[in-house]
Protein backbone atom coordinates (compact mmCIF):
# COMPACT_ATOMS: atom_id res chain seq x y z
CA UNK A 1 0.00 0.00 0.00
CA UNK A 2 1.21 3.50 -0.60
CA UNK A 3 1.45 6.31 1.49
CA UNK A 4 -0.50 8.77 1.30
CA UNK A 5 1.34 11.77 1.03
CA UNK A 6 2.57 14.96 -1.41
CA UNK A 7 4.83 13.70 -3.97
CA UNK A 8 6.69 17.16 -3.89
CA UNK A 9 10.26 17.22 -5.11
CA UNK A 10 13.30 18.04 -2.73
CA UNK A 11 15.04 20.80 -5.22
CA UNK A 12 17.62 23.54 -4.28
CA UNK A 13 15.34 26.20 -5.42
CA UNK A 14 12.88 25.35 -2.24
CA UNK A 15 15.37 26.13 0.35
CA UNK A 16 15.97 29.81 -1.03
CA UNK A 17 12.48 30.13 -0.74
CA UNK A 18 12.22 29.18 2.57
CA UNK A 19 14.57 31.52 3.84
CA UNK A 20 13.41 34.16 1.88
CA UNK A 21 10.53 34.05 3.29
CA UNK A 22 10.59 32.58 6.79
CA UNK A 23 14.47 33.99 7.73
CA UNK A 24 14.24 37.42 5.07
CA UNK A 25 16.11 39.79 7.18
CA UNK A 26 19.17 37.74 8.29
CA UNK A 27 22.08 38.06 6.71
CA UNK A 28 24.91 37.24 4.39
CA UNK A 29 27.93 39.23 4.91
CA UNK A 30 30.95 39.66 3.05
CA UNK A 31 34.36 40.74 2.55
CA UNK A 32 34.63 41.59 -0.94
CA UNK A 33 37.02 41.01 -3.15
CA UNK A 34 37.15 44.39 -4.51
CA UNK A 35 37.79 44.81 0.07
CA UNK A 36 34.59 46.38 1.35
CA UNK A 37 32.27 44.72 3.34
CA UNK A 38 29.06 43.93 1.77
CA UNK A 39 25.55 42.97 3.43
CA UNK A 40 22.63 41.49 1.82
CA UNK A 41 20.18 39.68 3.15
CA UNK A 42 18.57 36.38 2.30
CA UNK A 43 15.46 38.24 0.41
CA UNK A 44 18.23 40.08 -1.08
CA UNK A 45 19.74 36.40 -2.38
CA UNK A 46 17.08 34.84 -3.57
CA UNK A 47 15.84 38.69 -5.71
CA UNK A 48 19.32 38.66 -7.12
CA UNK A 49 19.65 35.21 -7.76
CA UNK A 50 16.39 35.42 -10.07
CA UNK A 51 17.96 38.24 -11.37
CA UNK A 52 20.51 35.75 -12.71
CA UNK A 53 18.44 33.30 -13.70
CA UNK A 54 17.00 35.53 -15.78
CA UNK A 55 20.63 36.82 -17.65
CA UNK A 56 21.80 33.28 -17.82
CA UNK A 57 18.42 32.39 -19.61
CA UNK A 58 19.10 35.46 -21.77
CA UNK A 59 22.34 34.50 -22.54
CA UNK A 60 21.05 30.89 -23.85
CA UNK A 61 21.57 28.93 -20.78
CA UNK A 62 19.17 26.28 -20.09
CA UNK A 63 18.43 22.97 -18.10
CA UNK A 64 21.36 20.71 -17.59
CA UNK A 65 23.79 23.37 -19.21
CA UNK A 66 27.30 23.82 -17.16
CA UNK A 67 28.06 27.10 -15.75
CA UNK A 68 31.66 27.03 -14.08
CA UNK A 69 33.00 29.31 -11.20
CA UNK A 70 36.65 30.33 -10.31
CA UNK A 71 35.63 32.39 -7.64
CA UNK A 72 36.01 32.58 -3.49
CA UNK A 73 33.58 32.82 -0.81
CA UNK A 74 31.32 35.47 -1.18
CA UNK A 75 27.57 36.38 -1.65
CA UNK A 76 27.81 36.85 -5.73
CA UNK A 77 28.95 32.78 -5.45
CA UNK A 78 25.97 31.91 -2.93
CA UNK A 79 24.24 34.43 -5.92
CA UNK A 80 25.38 31.48 -8.34
CA UNK A 81 24.81 27.93 -6.40
CA UNK A 82 21.58 29.16 -6.01
CA UNK A 83 20.41 30.60 -8.94
CA UNK A 84 22.51 27.89 -11.68
CA UNK A 85 21.24 24.76 -9.97
CA UNK A 86 17.41 26.59 -9.62
CA UNK A 87 16.76 26.96 -12.74
CA UNK A 88 18.09 23.59 -13.40
CA UNK A 89 20.87 24.20 -14.90
CA UNK A 90 24.95 22.82 -13.41
CA UNK A 91 27.17 25.29 -11.80
CA UNK A 92 29.80 23.39 -11.99
CA UNK A 93 32.77 24.81 -9.15
CA UNK A 94 36.70 24.83 -9.61
CA UNK A 95 39.29 24.94 -7.57
CA UNK A 96 42.15 27.87 -8.11
CA UNK A 97 44.96 26.17 -6.67
CA UNK A 98 44.60 23.94 -9.27
CA UNK A 99 47.50 22.97 -12.04
CA UNK A 100 46.20 25.46 -14.83
CA UNK A 101 46.49 22.20 -17.40
CA UNK A 102 44.17 20.37 -15.08
CA UNK A 103 42.13 23.06 -14.86
CA UNK A 104 41.80 23.52 -18.67
CA UNK A 105 41.25 19.52 -18.08
CA UNK A 106 38.09 20.07 -15.96
CA UNK A 107 36.74 23.33 -17.52
CA UNK A 108 36.81 21.37 -21.02
CA UNK A 109 35.34 17.62 -19.73
CA UNK A 110 32.53 19.30 -18.04
CA UNK A 111 31.92 21.27 -21.69
CA UNK A 112 31.08 24.59 -19.55
CA UNK A 113 29.44 27.16 -21.80
CA UNK A 114 29.86 29.82 -19.31
CA UNK A 115 32.51 30.79 -16.86
CA UNK A 116 32.06 33.16 -13.72
CA UNK A 117 35.56 34.38 -12.30
CA UNK A 118 36.39 35.89 -9.18
CA UNK A 119 38.88 39.29 -10.30
CA UNK A 120 41.84 37.55 -8.37
CA UNK A 121 41.79 34.57 -11.16
CA UNK A 122 41.01 37.13 -14.43
CA UNK A 123 44.89 36.75 -15.47
CA UNK A 124 44.51 33.20 -14.91
CA UNK A 125 41.71 33.13 -17.25
CA UNK A 126 42.86 35.61 -19.80
CA UNK A 127 45.97 32.95 -20.49
CA UNK A 128 43.67 29.99 -20.49
CA UNK A 129 40.73 30.68 -22.44
CA UNK A 130 42.59 29.52 -25.74
CA UNK A 131 42.39 26.13 -24.28
CA UNK A 132 39.07 26.46 -23.42
CA UNK A 133 36.82 26.25 -26.77
CA UNK A 134 33.27 25.72 -24.94
CA UNK A 135 33.56 28.50 -23.31
CA UNK A 136 31.60 31.06 -24.72
CA UNK A 137 31.78 33.79 -22.17
CA UNK A 138 32.94 34.33 -19.28
CA UNK A 139 31.29 36.64 -16.62
CA UNK A 140 33.28 38.72 -14.02
CA UNK A 141 32.27 38.85 -10.68
CA UNK A 142 32.58 42.54 -9.88
CA UNK A 143 30.48 45.99 -11.10
CA UNK A 144 31.38 48.20 -13.60
CA UNK A 145 33.79 50.42 -11.62
CA UNK A 146 36.03 47.61 -10.78
CA UNK A 147 35.78 46.02 -14.67
CA UNK A 148 39.43 44.79 -15.57
CA UNK A 149 40.76 46.85 -18.20
CA UNK A 150 41.96 43.92 -19.96
CA UNK A 151 38.28 42.16 -19.85
CA UNK A 152 38.57 39.43 -22.39
CA UNK A 153 36.45 40.34 -25.59
CA UNK A 154 33.28 37.92 -24.51
CA UNK A 155 33.64 38.96 -21.03
CA UNK A 156 30.68 40.78 -19.03
CA UNK A 157 30.14 42.24 -15.58
CA UNK A 158 28.11 40.10 -13.39
CA UNK A 159 26.74 43.55 -11.43
CA UNK A 160 25.04 44.73 -15.09
CA UNK A 161 24.11 41.72 -16.23
CA UNK A 162 22.11 41.65 -12.90
CA UNK A 163 20.65 45.10 -13.07
CA UNK A 164 19.04 44.89 -15.99
CA UNK A 165 16.92 41.78 -14.96
CA UNK A 166 13.74 41.93 -13.28
CA UNK A 167 13.66 39.67 -10.15
CA UNK A 168 10.46 38.34 -11.34
CA UNK A 169 11.27 34.84 -11.63
CA UNK A 170 9.46 31.51 -11.01
CA UNK A 171 11.67 28.23 -10.30
CA UNK A 172 10.82 25.35 -12.04
CA UNK A 173 9.97 22.26 -10.77
CA UNK A 174 11.46 19.39 -12.18
CA UNK A 175 12.61 15.91 -11.09
CA UNK A 176 14.67 16.05 -7.56
CA UNK A 177 17.40 13.63 -9.11
CA UNK A 178 17.96 16.42 -11.71
CA UNK A 179 22.13 17.52 -11.84
CA UNK A 180 22.78 20.30 -9.82
CA UNK A 181 26.41 20.53 -9.50
CA UNK A 182 29.73 19.24 -10.09
CA UNK A 183 32.81 19.16 -8.36
CA UNK A 184 35.67 17.33 -9.41
CA UNK A 185 38.20 15.32 -7.05
CA UNK A 186 41.31 16.82 -6.52
CA UNK A 187 43.37 14.47 -8.43
CA UNK A 188 46.47 13.30 -6.10
CA UNK A 189 45.67 10.10 -8.07
CA UNK A 190 45.59 10.26 -12.03
CA UNK A 191 42.93 12.48 -13.91
CA UNK A 192 39.93 14.65 -11.52
CA UNK A 193 37.19 12.62 -11.28
CA UNK A 194 33.78 14.51 -11.92
CA UNK A 195 31.05 14.06 -8.99
CA UNK A 196 27.70 15.06 -10.23
CA UNK A 197 25.29 16.70 -7.36
CA UNK A 198 21.82 16.00 -7.34
CA UNK A 199 19.06 18.59 -6.00
CA UNK A 200 17.72 15.56 -3.69
CA UNK A 201 21.41 14.20 -2.60
CA UNK A 202 21.72 18.54 -1.86
CA UNK A 203 18.81 18.76 0.27
CA UNK A 204 18.99 15.59 2.17
CA UNK A 205 22.37 16.76 3.13
CA UNK A 206 21.36 20.04 4.08
CA UNK A 207 19.27 18.21 6.35
CA UNK A 208 21.81 15.72 7.81
CA UNK A 209 24.63 18.29 7.71
CA UNK A 210 23.02 20.29 10.59
CA UNK A 211 21.36 17.66 12.95
CA UNK A 212 21.90 18.67 16.61
CA UNK A 213 23.92 15.46 16.53
CA UNK A 214 25.68 16.15 13.60
CA UNK A 215 26.40 20.41 13.15
CA UNK A 216 23.90 21.49 14.99
CA UNK A 217 23.16 24.94 13.21
CA UNK A 218 20.47 27.33 14.77
CA UNK A 219 19.34 30.75 13.23
CA UNK A 220 21.14 32.48 16.15
CA UNK A 221 24.19 31.40 14.87
CA UNK A 222 26.61 32.96 12.47
CA UNK A 223 28.74 30.43 10.18
CA UNK A 224 31.67 31.55 8.96
CA UNK A 225 33.08 28.51 6.19
CA UNK A 226 37.17 29.19 5.53
CA UNK A 227 36.58 25.86 3.28
CA UNK A 228 36.58 27.15 0.29
CA UNK A 229 33.03 27.22 -2.51
CA UNK A 230 34.88 25.88 -4.72
CA UNK A 231 35.66 22.55 -2.57
CA UNK A 232 32.98 20.19 -2.30
CA UNK A 233 30.50 22.75 -1.89
CA UNK A 234 31.77 24.55 0.80
CA UNK A 235 30.67 21.33 2.35
CA UNK A 236 27.15 22.16 1.73
CA UNK A 237 27.17 25.08 4.35
CA UNK A 238 25.35 27.78 1.75
CA UNK A 239 22.34 25.32 1.67
CA UNK A 240 22.65 23.93 5.18
CA UNK A 241 22.61 27.95 6.90
CA UNK A 242 20.00 29.17 4.11
CA UNK A 243 17.64 26.26 5.56
CA UNK A 244 18.19 27.22 9.01
CA UNK A 245 18.02 30.81 9.08
CA UNK A 246 21.71 30.80 10.12
CA UNK A 247 24.14 34.14 9.03
CA UNK A 248 26.10 33.17 6.62
CA UNK A 249 29.84 35.18 7.04
CA UNK A 250 32.25 35.22 3.97
CA UNK A 251 35.51 35.94 4.07
CA UNK A 252 36.40 36.05 0.76
CA UNK A 253 39.98 36.30 -0.24
CA UNK A 254 40.63 37.14 3.18
CA UNK A 255 41.89 33.74 4.77
CA UNK A 256 44.98 34.61 6.89
CA UNK A 257 44.86 34.44 10.67
CA UNK A 258 43.90 38.30 11.17
CA UNK A 259 41.60 39.02 8.36
CA UNK A 260 39.59 35.97 9.81
CA UNK A 261 39.98 36.99 13.40
CA UNK A 262 39.00 40.46 12.63
CA UNK A 263 35.89 39.41 10.52
CA UNK A 264 34.99 36.89 12.94
CA UNK A 265 34.60 39.27 15.88
CA UNK A 266 32.85 42.09 14.00
CA UNK A 267 30.22 39.80 12.49
CA UNK A 268 30.39 37.78 16.10
CA UNK A 269 30.65 34.38 14.69
CA UNK A 270 29.55 31.41 16.72
CA UNK A 271 30.42 28.45 14.00
CA UNK A 272 33.37 27.81 11.70
CA UNK A 273 34.73 25.33 9.38
CA UNK A 274 37.77 24.23 7.91
CA UNK A 275 40.93 21.74 7.00
CA UNK A 276 43.78 21.73 9.81
CA UNK A 277 46.23 23.98 7.98
CA UNK A 278 43.92 26.83 8.02
CA UNK A 279 43.83 26.26 12.20
CA UNK A 280 47.32 26.10 12.48
CA UNK A 281 47.46 29.79 11.09
CA UNK A 282 45.03 30.97 12.81
CA UNK A 283 45.80 29.37 16.47
CA UNK A 284 49.65 30.62 15.75
CA UNK A 285 48.15 33.85 15.35
CA UNK A 286 45.98 33.68 18.64
CA UNK A 287 49.07 33.09 20.37
CA UNK A 288 50.81 35.50 19.09
CA UNK A 289 48.63 38.56 19.49
CA UNK A 290 46.47 37.26 22.43
CA UNK A 291 43.40 38.10 20.36
CA UNK A 292 40.73 35.87 20.13
CA UNK A 293 37.21 35.50 18.93
CA UNK A 294 34.82 35.53 22.17
CA UNK A 295 31.75 34.45 20.09
CA UNK A 296 33.12 31.55 18.11
CA UNK A 297 32.25 28.09 20.12
CA UNK A 298 32.39 25.74 17.43
CA UNK A 299 35.42 24.83 15.01
CA UNK A 300 33.95 22.43 12.21
CA UNK A 301 37.63 20.32 11.24
CA UNK A 302 37.86 17.91 8.18
CA UNK A 303 39.75 17.20 5.11
CA UNK A 304 42.44 15.85 6.73
CA UNK A 305 42.66 14.50 10.37
CA UNK A 306 42.68 17.38 12.97
CA UNK A 307 45.76 15.99 15.36
CA UNK A 308 44.41 15.41 18.85
CA UNK A 309 46.66 18.56 20.31
CA UNK A 310 44.79 20.97 18.02
CA UNK A 311 41.53 19.66 19.38
CA UNK A 312 42.98 20.16 22.96
CA UNK A 313 44.36 23.56 21.87
CA UNK A 314 40.77 25.03 21.16
CA UNK A 315 39.70 23.62 24.31
CA UNK A 316 41.62 24.13 27.01
CA UNK A 317 43.59 27.50 25.93
CA UNK A 318 40.31 28.97 24.13
CA UNK A 319 37.13 27.54 25.54
CA UNK A 320 36.05 26.32 21.99
CA UNK A 321 34.70 23.10 21.25
CA UNK A 322 35.68 21.07 17.81
CA UNK A 323 33.56 18.80 15.48
CA UNK A 324 35.97 16.65 13.56
CA UNK A 325 34.62 15.54 10.74
CA UNK A 326 35.40 13.21 7.55
CA UNK A 327 33.82 12.97 4.76
CA UNK A 328 34.95 13.05 0.83
CA UNK A 329 33.79 14.86 -2.46
CA UNK A 330 31.84 11.90 -3.54
CA UNK A 331 29.93 12.09 -0.04
CA UNK A 332 28.52 15.98 -0.55
CA UNK A 333 31.11 15.45 1.79
CA UNK A 334 29.65 14.31 5.22
CA UNK A 335 30.15 11.25 6.72
CA UNK A 336 30.81 11.76 10.21
CA UNK A 337 31.34 14.10 13.04
CA UNK A 338 33.03 13.34 16.42
CA UNK A 339 30.79 14.66 18.77
CA UNK A 340 31.07 13.22 22.77
CA UNK A 341 28.64 10.42 23.18
CA UNK A 342 26.25 11.56 26.01
CA UNK A 343 27.56 10.91 29.78
CA UNK A 344 30.86 11.17 28.12
CA UNK A 345 31.16 14.88 29.12
CA UNK A 346 32.49 14.14 32.60
CA UNK A 347 34.86 11.44 31.43
CA UNK A 348 38.47 12.13 32.25
CA UNK A 349 40.42 14.55 29.65
CA UNK A 350 42.26 11.31 27.82
CA UNK A 351 38.77 9.86 27.18
CA UNK A 352 37.33 12.68 26.06
CA UNK A 353 39.66 13.65 23.49
CA UNK A 354 40.89 10.32 22.76
CA UNK A 355 36.87 10.07 21.35
CA UNK A 356 36.66 13.57 19.91
CA UNK A 357 40.44 13.19 18.00
CA UNK A 358 38.67 9.89 16.36
CA UNK A 359 36.93 11.03 12.98
CA UNK A 360 33.49 10.10 14.74
CA UNK A 361 30.57 8.59 14.09
CA UNK A 362 27.60 8.39 10.67
CA UNK A 363 25.24 10.80 10.39
CA UNK A 364 22.06 9.56 9.66
CA UNK A 365 22.23 8.81 5.96
CA UNK A 366 25.25 7.27 6.03
CA UNK A 367 25.56 3.65 6.35
CA UNK A 368 29.38 2.42 6.66
CA UNK A 369 31.02 -1.14 6.89
CA UNK A 370 34.66 -1.81 7.00
CA UNK A 371 35.39 -5.06 5.57
CA UNK A 372 38.66 -7.05 5.00
CA UNK A 373 40.16 -8.14 1.42
CA UNK A 374 37.81 -10.93 0.96
CA UNK A 375 35.25 -8.22 1.78
CA UNK A 376 33.78 -9.76 4.85
CA UNK A 377 32.85 -7.17 7.32
CA UNK A 378 35.51 -6.56 10.44
CA UNK A 379 34.35 -6.42 14.69
CA UNK A 380 33.77 -3.22 15.86
CA UNK A 381 36.20 -3.43 18.29
CA UNK A 382 38.22 -0.13 18.13
CA UNK A 383 41.25 -1.91 16.52
CA UNK A 384 40.25 -4.39 13.38
CA UNK A 385 40.83 -2.19 10.81
CA UNK A 386 39.67 -2.67 7.13
CA UNK A 387 38.44 -0.78 3.94
CA UNK A 388 35.81 1.33 5.00
CA UNK A 389 32.82 1.55 2.57
CA UNK A 390 30.07 3.38 2.38
CA UNK A 391 26.49 4.15 0.57
CA UNK A 392 23.35 6.24 1.60
CA UNK A 393 20.72 9.22 -0.46
CA UNK A 394 24.28 11.77 -1.28
CA UNK A 395 26.83 9.46 -2.10
CA UNK A 396 28.01 9.32 -5.63
CA UNK A 397 26.55 5.84 -7.43
CA UNK A 398 29.05 6.76 -10.03
CA UNK A 399 31.49 9.18 -11.80
CA UNK A 400 30.56 11.92 -14.62
CA UNK A 401 31.34 10.75 -18.02
CA UNK A 402 33.11 7.35 -16.92
CA UNK A 403 31.58 4.33 -17.51
CA UNK A 404 33.58 2.43 -15.10
CA UNK A 405 34.68 3.02 -11.55
CA UNK A 406 37.07 0.61 -9.32
CA UNK A 407 35.69 1.93 -6.40
CA UNK A 408 31.78 0.93 -6.59
CA UNK A 409 31.00 -2.20 -5.79
CA UNK A 410 28.33 -3.97 -7.49
CA UNK A 411 26.35 -4.07 -4.37
CA UNK A 412 25.59 -0.51 -4.22
CA UNK A 413 28.50 0.33 -1.97
CA UNK A 414 31.36 2.67 -2.52
CA UNK A 415 34.92 2.08 -1.61
CA UNK A 416 36.47 4.98 0.02
CA UNK A 417 39.92 4.29 -0.02
CA UNK A 418 40.06 4.57 3.50
CA UNK A 419 41.43 2.42 6.01
CA UNK A 420 39.19 2.49 8.76
CA UNK A 421 38.74 1.23 12.33
CA UNK A 422 35.41 1.38 14.30
CA UNK A 423 34.62 0.94 18.18
CA UNK A 424 31.79 -0.42 20.17
CA UNK A 425 30.32 3.40 20.16
CA UNK A 426 30.47 3.17 16.52
CA UNK A 427 33.22 5.82 16.33
CA UNK A 428 35.30 5.82 13.37
CA UNK A 429 38.74 6.27 12.96
CA UNK A 430 40.96 7.02 9.73
CA UNK A 431 43.93 4.57 10.05
CA UNK A 432 45.32 5.80 6.52
CA UNK A 433 44.23 6.12 3.17
CA UNK A 434 45.35 2.72 1.59
CA UNK A 435 47.59 4.46 -0.73
CA UNK A 436 49.38 5.91 2.56
CA UNK A 437 49.67 3.03 5.05
CA UNK A 438 52.97 2.01 5.72
CA UNK A 439 54.06 -1.95 5.15
CA UNK A 440 57.37 -2.75 7.85
CA UNK A 441 58.13 -6.51 8.15
CA UNK A 442 54.66 -7.53 7.36
CA UNK A 443 52.95 -5.25 9.81
CA UNK A 444 51.15 -2.01 9.13
CA UNK A 445 52.03 1.13 10.36
CA UNK A 446 49.67 4.11 10.40
CA UNK A 447 51.06 7.38 9.06
CA UNK A 448 48.18 9.33 10.67
CA UNK A 449 48.83 7.94 14.16
CA UNK A 450 52.35 8.72 13.80
CA UNK A 451 52.06 12.58 12.71
CA UNK A 452 49.53 13.31 15.14
CA UNK A 453 51.99 11.66 17.75
CA UNK A 454 55.08 13.92 16.53
CA UNK A 455 52.46 16.99 16.84
CA UNK A 456 51.69 16.66 20.21
CA UNK A 457 55.67 17.44 20.18
CA UNK A 458 55.35 21.29 21.79
CA UNK A 459 58.42 22.59 19.27
CA UNK A 460 56.24 20.41 16.01
CA UNK A 461 54.22 22.53 13.87
CA UNK A 462 53.58 19.90 10.90
CA UNK A 463 54.40 16.74 10.61
CA UNK A 464 53.89 14.48 7.59
CA UNK A 465 54.93 10.51 7.64
CA UNK A 466 55.67 8.77 4.68
CA UNK A 467 56.56 5.41 4.27
CA UNK A 468 60.64 4.56 2.06
CA UNK A 469 61.72 1.40 1.15
CA UNK A 470 63.85 -0.72 3.10
CA UNK A 471 65.59 -4.03 2.16
CA UNK A 472 65.07 -5.53 5.29
CA UNK A 473 61.73 -4.51 6.48
CA UNK A 474 60.04 -3.36 2.95
CA UNK A 475 59.21 0.04 4.24
CA UNK A 476 60.61 2.44 6.89
CA UNK A 477 58.63 5.63 8.43
CA UNK A 478 60.05 8.83 7.85
CA UNK A 479 58.83 11.89 9.31
CA UNK A 480 58.96 14.96 8.01
CA UNK A 481 58.40 17.99 10.38
CA UNK A 482 58.02 22.24 10.50
CA UNK A 483 59.00 23.52 13.99
CA UNK A 484 56.90 25.72 15.52
CA UNK A 485 58.48 29.50 15.05
CA UNK A 486 61.58 29.97 17.45
CA UNK A 487 61.67 26.12 18.63
CA UNK A 488 64.82 24.16 18.81
CA UNK A 489 64.67 20.37 19.10
CA UNK A 490 66.09 17.78 17.15
CA UNK A 491 65.76 14.30 15.82
CA UNK A 492 67.10 12.56 19.28
CA UNK A 493 64.71 14.47 21.28
CA UNK A 494 61.57 13.64 18.62
CA UNK A 495 62.70 10.15 18.62
CA UNK A 496 62.57 9.96 22.35
CA UNK A 497 59.45 11.82 22.63
CA UNK A 498 57.75 9.18 20.82
CA UNK A 499 59.15 6.17 22.05
CA UNK A 500 56.45 6.76 24.91
CA UNK A 501 53.94 7.45 22.30
CA UNK A 502 54.16 4.31 20.02
CA UNK A 503 55.80 1.14 19.86
CA UNK A 504 59.46 0.98 19.21
CA UNK A 505 59.45 -0.43 15.42
CA UNK A 506 57.20 2.56 14.20
CA UNK A 507 60.01 5.17 15.36
CA UNK A 508 60.80 7.12 12.42
CA UNK A 509 63.93 5.54 10.04
CA UNK A 510 64.40 8.98 9.14
CA UNK A 511 63.41 12.10 11.03
CA UNK A 512 63.54 15.73 8.16
CA UNK A 513 63.25 18.68 9.51
CA UNK A 514 62.02 21.54 7.01
CA UNK A 515 60.71 24.73 6.16
CA UNK A 516 57.35 23.50 4.84
CA UNK A 517 55.53 20.65 3.27
CA UNK A 518 53.98 20.67 0.09
CA UNK A 519 50.45 21.11 0.46
CA UNK A 520 47.97 20.84 -2.72
CA UNK A 521 44.82 22.09 -3.89
CA UNK A 522 42.61 21.22 -0.81
CA UNK A 523 45.04 22.36 1.97
CA UNK A 524 46.06 18.93 2.24
CA UNK A 525 49.96 17.40 2.48
CA UNK A 526 50.91 15.91 -0.70
CA UNK A 527 52.18 12.69 0.25
CA UNK A 528 53.16 11.97 -3.36
CA UNK A 529 55.24 15.53 -3.75
CA UNK A 530 57.16 14.31 -0.22
CA UNK A 531 58.06 10.80 -1.82
CA UNK A 532 59.00 12.14 -4.63
CA UNK A 533 61.45 14.43 -2.86
CA UNK A 534 62.78 11.50 -1.15
CA UNK A 535 63.30 9.43 -4.19
CA UNK A 536 65.42 12.45 -5.87
CA UNK A 537 67.47 12.52 -2.80
CA UNK A 538 66.08 15.85 -2.11
CA UNK A 539 64.54 15.00 1.14
CA UNK A 540 66.50 13.15 3.89
CA UNK A 541 67.44 13.48 7.57
CA UNK A 542 68.94 12.04 10.67
CA UNK A 543 69.37 8.62 10.20
CA UNK A 544 67.30 5.75 12.23
CA UNK A 545 67.35 4.49 16.38
P1 LIG B 1 40.57 14.11 -2.45
O1 LIG B 1 40.19 12.66 -2.30
O2 LIG B 1 40.52 14.59 -3.82
O3 LIG B 1 41.73 14.55 -1.61
P2 LIG B 1 38.47 14.94 -0.73
O4 LIG B 1 38.49 16.32 -0.28
O5 LIG B 1 37.23 14.36 -1.19
O6 LIG B 1 39.41 14.95 -1.89
O7 LIG B 1 39.18 14.06 0.35
C1 LIG B 1 38.60 12.98 0.96
C2 LIG B 1 39.61 12.27 1.80
O8 LIG B 1 40.20 13.15 2.75
C3 LIG B 1 39.02 11.17 2.62
O9 LIG B 1 38.85 10.00 1.87
C4 LIG B 1 40.06 11.02 3.73
O10 LIG B 1 41.16 10.25 3.31
C5 LIG B 1 40.53 12.43 3.92
N1 LIG B 1 39.85 13.02 5.07
C6 LIG B 1 38.80 13.84 5.08
N2 LIG B 1 38.46 14.18 6.33
C7 LIG B 1 39.32 13.55 7.16
C8 LIG B 1 39.51 13.48 8.58
N3 LIG B 1 38.73 14.15 9.42
N4 LIG B 1 40.50 12.71 9.04
C9 LIG B 1 41.32 12.01 8.21
N5 LIG B 1 41.20 12.05 6.87
C10 LIG B 1 40.22 12.80 6.35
Amino acid sequence: MRGLMMDRPLLISTILDHAASVFHDREIVTRTVEGPIHRETYAGVANRSKQLANALTDLGIGQGDRVATIAWNTNRHVELYYGVSGMGAVIHTINPRLHPAQMAFVINHAEARILCVDLTFAPLVAKLIDQLPKVERVIYLTDRANMPADALDNGLCYEDLLAAQSTDYRWPEFDENTASALCYTSGTTGDPKGVLYSHRATVLHAFGFSLPSAVPMAESDAMLPVVPQFHVLAWGIPYAAAMNGTKLVMPGPGLDGASLTQLMRDEEVTITAGVPTIWHGLLAHWRQTGETVPSLKRVIIGGSAAPRSMIEAFQDEFGITVLHAWGMTEMSPLGTVSLLKAGMESADADKRFGKLAKQGRPVYGVEMKIVDEHDRPLPHDGTAFGALKVRGPWIASGYYRLDHSDNHDTDGWFDTGDVATMDDDAYMQITDRKKDLIKSGGEWISSIDLENAAMGHPAIAQAAVIGIPDEKWDERPLLAVVKTADATVDADAVRTYLSEKVAKWWLPEQIVFVEALPIGATGKVLKTKLRAAYADGSLSGEGGA
